[in-house]
């Protein structure tokens, strides 16, 4: 028996930091009791701070150009064999206005790091979506300087999600080449200071990727304050230079989800689509061990399948009805219900 591992679970408190110590502890949970005690104590503080509720938030990915040449992506500009798309502006806020009709009160706008939408674009996009409709938008667009931030913000933006994928600063340079750890550290604290609710994450199963690096992912999130954080297993794409490299381990995914939640009470946390794509319950479990949201994607059909971060994306084939339909059904099953509200931040109610 791994006593100092039930030491830490016995002693665990919300409002105590776990040191990186205590978590690789947590992540190195075996498969058995240990697992199941840990994701038990994640649903409870889960339930504690957040209740039954599960929050939707509908994706819509509007172009899939990217700049970058991250290793990992199907997106990467060095991937001559997809199909790139891009919807213009009037078709984001028509996709949008679509995605409010459906009841939605997040709605997440996510694209490659694509400079042909400039601020004034997006802002417009973020103008008219928000003219008469209070619904809360995320941006998911990647690095732009703090003032376009700020521009963005002013004009109704609510959160941005900018993933640190790890905090390994070695392993982020070298499967971000032409980016940098340092930059995207700036990033996230310019998304913070312009007022923004900041959503951050991390992979599971990155090559040369240890307990000790989800640990420092984990402290780093704490760091960061964020409100939201998204933790998904890596999944190989074919068409990238880690297509040989096996897929991340659920069983692991689920465990950083479940310390991240000790971690960060207050934080939402989504099942992933990529944990969905591991295996068909993958959300489920999820849901089990400390996620409070899910994220259907609501891209008009005919541009989703070529949204391609990594193949075989669960719901690549469904309409964005189907999708939706699809997920209240999954949160009936578990016995759970979907959110009324937006789903913002909850540190005003508990600092
Ligand atoms: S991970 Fe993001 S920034 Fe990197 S290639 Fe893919 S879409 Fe572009």
């Amino acid at each position: 028996m791994n006593i100092a591992f039930w030491q830490v679970l016995e002693k665990y408190k919300p409002s105590q930091q776990l040191s990186k110590k205590e978590i690789v502890l947590l992540l190195n949970a075996n498969v058995g009791s240990e697992s199941q005690a840990l994701f038990a104590l994640a649903d409870q503080v889960r339930q504690q701070y957040h209740g039954p509720a599960v929050h939707l938030r509908g994706i819509i990915e509007f172009s899939n150009y990217c700049k970058n040449d991250c290793c990992y992506c199907g997106l990467r500009c060095s991937n001559q064999n997809i199909e790139r798309y891009r919807l213009l502006a009037s078709e984001v806020v028509a996709a949008a206005h679509q995605v409010i009709m459906m009841g939605f009160n997040t709605i997440v706008l996510q694209s490659g790091e694509d400079p042909w939408y400039d601020a004034a674009t997006i802002c417009e996009i973020l103008l008219q979506i928000k003219r008469d409709s209070n619904v809360a938008i995320t941006l998911s667009i990647g690095e732009r300087t703090k003032e376009e931030y700020r521009l963005m913000y002013q004009a109704g933006a609510d959160r941005f999600l900018l993933k640190h994928e790890t905090a390994d600063q070695q392993l982020f340079n070298k499967l971000r080449p032409g980016t940098s750890f340092e930059k995207r550290l700036i990033c996230l604290q310019s998304l913070r200071a312009v007022g923004f609710q900041v959503g951050s994450g991390n992979m599971v199963g990155l090559p040369g990727q240890t307990v000790a690096t989800l640990a420092a992912d984990i402290l780093l999130l704490k760091q960061l304050d964020v409100e939201m954080a998204g933790i998904g297993p890596f999944i190989p794409h074919p068409q990238t230079p880690l297509a040989q490299v096996p897929p991340g381990d659920l069983q692991l995914t689920l465990k950083t989800l479940a310390v991240a939640r000790l971690a960060l009470p207050l934080a939402h946390l989504p099942a992933t689509t990529a944990a969905a794509t591991l295996h068909p319950q993958g959300r489920q479990m999820a849901l089990a061990c400390g996620a409070n949201v899910i994220m259907p994607n609501v891209t008009p059909l005919k541009f989703r399948k070529l949204y391609q971060i990594y193949p075989g994306k669960a719901g690549s084939t469904e309409n964005p009805l189907e999708s939706l339909n699809k997920t209240r059904d999954l949160i009936r099953v578990t016995g759970r219900e979907i959110a009324t509200g937006r789903g913002d931040s909850l540190k005003k109610y508990f600092r």
